[in-house]
């Protein structure tokens, strides 16, 4: 939690004062008033930002430094009877109110002018009253004020403001249409029958409507209504009920999950509900997720009950290490690890890492392996990665030396053993397969890692065609060792999972990814579940390799489509996308491209719209689309590592 006192005197400092608002009073009124308190909860932490907020109606809070502005121009002393109208969220009115003697507050939607009284009472601000009504022509039995203020933009100057003025006193108001630049002008009322007026500069407000002001815009968007008329409401996540509303994609080869960032509990819960139906009830077999193969290798021997490699490195301990290490993952491989249980090696289903950082931990894993299975070999797998071992803690380095060199002088070795792995794999039985599959599955690891951290350099979309081509080949690989009747349960992110072609990554940069991939090669056989949310917390880092904190998930942007589905509301559904089944009319209103949320291990909510938001085509990117209106942050495992505590493998904390 931000020290919002600080936060806010910083504010005064450097938002006002810094622009050259010098009144004393004004300035003391903005220190007075906790604008925390007039924002939606999960906006709390922006509070105090250089701009404005939105909140309930489509309307938004303004800027301070405006409200500062317009309070300035209309001379606002004590003693004044002040006149606002647009009262919103009360915070300008509040910060009236602090200085005037009387402040009355026009708001035309009532539930905000209803929030905004009990926020000013709760504050015993007791000298604001608020009117819900439309406050264009002002209110004519209430005049005359010193002071007007309006904060929404009007069609002209109304001659009924002009009237409710009292000679001297001064009307503020923006003008202009609605979604332009607007001017705010100042209207005195120099005596009985004149006015002077003054252009104070470009601003941007919401409209002003009413009788004096704009008319209502013509139909708001249709969507909404389109979703929650189609939305399956989802039940309870801890219920079995919830897995089986996924009992229609129960005939495919690949299920891919998504999540909408990679810290949201809700996600988590979802996707492995959907996954134990899966496993139980359509002869899922494989859980493959976006993790490094050697860590999740570790956790595909616990959950089924093949034997510890000797020396291995508990799973997950390098960032971002809460995306696996969480209770909800926790619980998940212990159900899988029950469920495994006394049955036939081959019946059990495993637990695959589809990723490619691990560099150092797949290294270890081929020698140790070579090490049992052909010491000779062993030997010269230690020489052909002697190259690139002194870089597993930081391969990214190897990749700036090798650019600079221009050549990569640890691929030849690389490749090598890959091939010569892949030579050597020979009829196996049960476990040993598997075995060999992880040996093989690193090398490939390796040698595709070496080329990424080269490629890195080259440019992003290089590098991460390169993993998503890496994460769906061994995607195959699996099911290849695993016999033509073998189906799996992909967990990723949405970036990995909703078809790439239908979005910004692959239509403005020619990025691939897994889903897109497996629909070129599966066909309808392979499904692709998108996930979304529209606000709550979220676990993240601001940085790469900075700690985890637990942050506010902004509201979702107008216009979004997660916006358009928090507008639906329905607090928790499913959307079927596929063609046969979406209602032809939401189809086309969800084929116009919009805002998508993508919030991965870092988030940064001050530049959200332009660090986490891409355009793309919903029903196109996926074959159906789980919602959850508000989330929270996933629950990261506490405690001391203890090594070799059995109660505590695989994660060993
Ligand atoms: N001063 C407010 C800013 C709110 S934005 C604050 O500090 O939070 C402007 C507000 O004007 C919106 O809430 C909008 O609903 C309201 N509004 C628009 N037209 C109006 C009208 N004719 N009468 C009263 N309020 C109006």
């Amino acid at each position: 939690m931000p020290d919002l006192a600080a936060l806010r005197e910083r504010m005064v400092e450097e938002q006002l004062r810094g622009r050259g608002i010098a009144d004393r009073r004004l300035l003391d009124a903005f220190r007075a008033v906790p604008r925390e308190l007039f924002v939606p909860e999960a906006e709390r932490d922006f509070a105090y930002a250089d701009g404005p907020l939105p909140i309930a109606a489509g309307q938004t809070i303004s800027q301070p430094y405006i409200v500062a502005l317009m309070i300035e121009a209309a001379r606002v002393r004590p003693g004044a009877r002040v006149l606002e109208i647009g009262a919103g969220s009360g915070y300008a009115a509040a910060v009236l109110s602090r200085i005037a003697d009387q402040v009355v507050a026009v708001e035309r939607h009532a539930e905000l002018a209803a929030a905004a009284r009990e926020r000013l009472a709760a504050l015993g601000y007791g000298n604001v009253r608020v009117v819900a009504a439309d406050g264009s022509a002002g209110l004519p039995d209430e005049g005359p004020f010193e002071a007007i203020l309006a904060a929404a933009s009007g069609r002209h100057v109304p001659q009924a403001l002009v009237d409710q003025l009292a000679v001297g006193g001064i009307l503020v108001m923006p003008l202009g249409e609605p979604d332009t630049v607007q001017t705010l002008v100042k209207v005195t009322r120099t005596s009985e029958t004149d006015t002077e007026r003054e252009d104070l500069g470009p601003v941007r407000f919401v409209p002003l409507i009413g009788e004096e002001g704009w008319r209502e815009p013509a139909g708001a968007d249709p969507l909404p209504a389109l979703i929650a008329a189609a939305a399956e409401p989802l039940p309870d996540l801890a219920s079995a009920a919830f897995g089986a509303v996924f009992d229609r994609f129960g005939d495919a080869r690949v299920v891919l999950l998504g999540e909408a960032s990679h810290g949201t509990s809700e996600f988590y819960r979802a996707r492995a509900a959907i996954t134990r139906r899966l496993i139980e009830e359509h002869g899922f077999s494989i859980v493959a997720v976006e993790a490094d193969w050697p860590d999740a290798a570790t956790i595909d021997r616990y959950v089924r009950h093949r034997a510890r490699r000797e020396g291995e490195d508990a799973a997950f301990e390098r960032f971002p290490t809460w995306m696996w290490r969480n209770e909800e993952v926790d619980a998940f491989i212990r159900w899988l690890r029950r469920r495994n249980e006394g049955r036939a090696y081959e019946a059990m289903a495993g637990f695959y890492g589809l990723d490619l950082y691990n560099l150092g931990g797949s290294i270890r894993a081929v020698l140790d392996f070579l090490a049992e299975a052909d010491p000779e070999a062993a030997k010269l797998a230690k020489r052909r990665y002697a190259c690139l071992a002194p870089w597993s803690r930081d391969p990214a380095a190897y990749g700036r030396l090798a650019i600079s060199e221009g050549y990569g002088r640890c691929e030849a070795g690389a490749v090598q053993m890959l091939k010569a792995l892949l030579d050597r794999r020979m009829d196996c039985l049960g476990e040993e397969c598997d075995e060999w599959l992880d040996a093989a599955a690193n090398a490939r690891l390796i040698a595709n890692a070496e080329r990424y951290y080269r490629v890195m350099y080259e440019g992003a979309a290089e590098s991460w065609n390169l993993r998503d081509t890496h994460m769906f080949e061994t995607l195959c690989q699996i099911l290849d060792a695993k016999g033509p009747g073998a189906k799996a349960v992909v967990w990723a992110h949405n970036s990995h999972v909703g078809n790439a072609r239908f979005t910004e990554m692959g239509e403005v940069r020619e990025e691939v990814n897994i889903g897109q991939l497996a629909k070129q090669k599966f066909g309808e056989q392979a499904r692709l579940i998108g996930f979304g949310t529209h606000t709550g917390t979220v676990a993240a880092a601001d940085d790469w390799d900075e700690p985890m904190a637990v942050k506010q998930v902004r509201p979702s942007l107008p216009d979004s489509y997660e916006r358009m589905c928090h507008d639906a509301g329905v607090p928790r559904f499913l959307l079927d996308l596929r063609q046969e089944r979406i209602p032809a009319e939401l189809e086309q209103a969800l084929m116009r491209p919009r805002l998508e949320r993508f919030i991965g291990v870092i988030y940064r909510p001050e530049t959200e719209r332009w660090s986490h938001y891409a355009e793309a085509t919903l029903p196109r990117q996926f074959d159906a689309w789980v919602w959850f209106d508000e989330t929270e942050a996933v629950r990261p495992l506490a405690g001391e590592q203890r090594p070799g505590d059995d109660a505590t493998y695989p994660f060993g904390l």
